[in-house]
Parts: structure tokens; C-alpha cells; sequence
């Protein structure tokens, strides 16, 4: 197993928030142990740790996507409840659980020790969202696209009455002036109004 970049741990201070890995080791067979030295993401103090928990359980999931479904397995912490409804995201796509069977029964919510397979769809819209100066103003507008549908700087954004250029998105914690991205990966984008040229 590889070192995660960030545990959540308890500080102190904070209580419990997420945590940078600073270095550390991973080891343990039935449990995974980490040693190492964090960084508290909301106050900053450094301290080092052992923190233990228990390896993950991998269940099996039937995933569908219209007519079409494949199984694998998704891991989750022993302790840890899934519930219908719950958004996941597993392989690369988002997912929500659909039915979780337990005893040849299907249930609404059961501890992931105790899940004998669950179930679950694709979700294949995200909500991009997509800052419009209109002149003194900006709009915020929102709109659906599919996971891996990809905006480019430049191209330009159909909003019903009108149209707006993309001229800047954050994508992760970076600002990008240029390039492409994924819709899934964008955190916002930026644009103008297009003035359009009346024409019949
Ligand atoms: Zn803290």
C-alpha cells in the first residue's frame, strides 16, 4: 500500500479534519498502520503519529449505465455504513448506490462488513459552473455536462439567450488561461459575453 497524502485525523485544536502527510510509512498485515508526521489542514500544527485502522473490505458492486452493467468490487472501511443514495466515486466515474443486499435481503443502509453485493448507477451529469461578466456585472450561471465532456479556453458556451466565452477555470486548486479540462475536474470557469451580431 502506497502512503496517503492526507488522513483524517484528530487535532487537539481543530478536532477532525483532514491532515497533510508530511512523510511516513505504511505497514501491517490485518490492519494498515501509518507512522508518520502530519500537518493539520485547519491550524497548521505539526505533530507525528501512529494511527491504525482496519484494512479495507472489498464488496462486490454491480454498476449499470443504461442498458449496460459491470461487476467489480469497491472498498470500504469495515465500520463504515452505506446507504441508497450515498455518491461515491469509484474507477473513475460517480456513482450512486442504488439497493444493498444483505442475506439475500435488500436493505437501505447496512454496515459495508455486512453487504453481500451492492448495487449502483453511473451519474453522468456534473454541474459545471461558470462565472459571466456581463460589463459591471458578473452572473453566476450553472450547467450540466457529462464527466469527461472537455472546455477549452476559448471555446464558447451556449446559456439559452445568450453566449459567453470561457476565458480563465480553476481546475483543482490551479487557475488555467489555457488548455483544457474535464468537466468533472473544474471548479469553475470564467467567461465573457459574446456580443452577437444580429443576422436574419
Ligand atoms: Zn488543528
Amino acid at each position: 500500500m502506497v502512503v496517503p497524502s492526507a488522513l483524517v485525523l484528530v487535532c487537539e485544536t481543530c478536532g477532525e479534519v483532514p491532515h497533510r502527510v508530511l512523510s511516513g510509512r505504511i505497514s501491517g498485515r490485518d490492519d494498515v498502520v501509518f507512522q508518520g508526521t502530519v500537518k493539520c489542514s485547519s491550524c497548521g500544527r505539526v505533530t507525528s503519529v501512529t494511527h491504525r485502522e482496519r484494512r479495507p473490505l472489498a464488496v462486490p458492486i454491480v454498476v449499470s449505465e443504461r442498458q449496460e452493467s459491470s461487476r467489480g468490487t469497491i472498498e470500504f472501511a469495515p465500520e463504515e455504513v452505506i446507504t441508497v443514495g450515498d455518491r461515491l466515486d469509484h474507477e473513475g466515474h460517480h456513482i450512486e448506490i442504488t439497493a444493498i443486499e444483505v442475506d439475500e435481503r435488500r436493505v437501505v443502509s447496512a454496515p459495508a462488513a455486512e453487504a453481500r453485493t451492492v448495487w449502483a448507477k453511473r451519474i453522468d451529469r456534473v454541474v459545471v459552473k461558470f462565472s459571466v461578466n456581463k460589463g459591471n456585472r458578473t452572473a453566476a450561471h450553472e450547467f450540466e455536462a457529462a464527466p469527461d465532456e472537455e472546455f477549452e479556453i476559448g471555446d464558447i458556451v451556449d446559456l439559452g439567450r445568450e453566449r459567453a466565452v470561457i476565458h480563465k477555470m480553476h481546475v483543482g486548486t490551479t487557475t488555467m488561461k489555457r488548455g483544457r479540462a474535464r468537466a468533472e475536474d473544474i471548479v469553475r470557469m470564467y467567461g465573457r459575453l459574446v456580443r452577437e451580431r444580429t443576422s436574419r
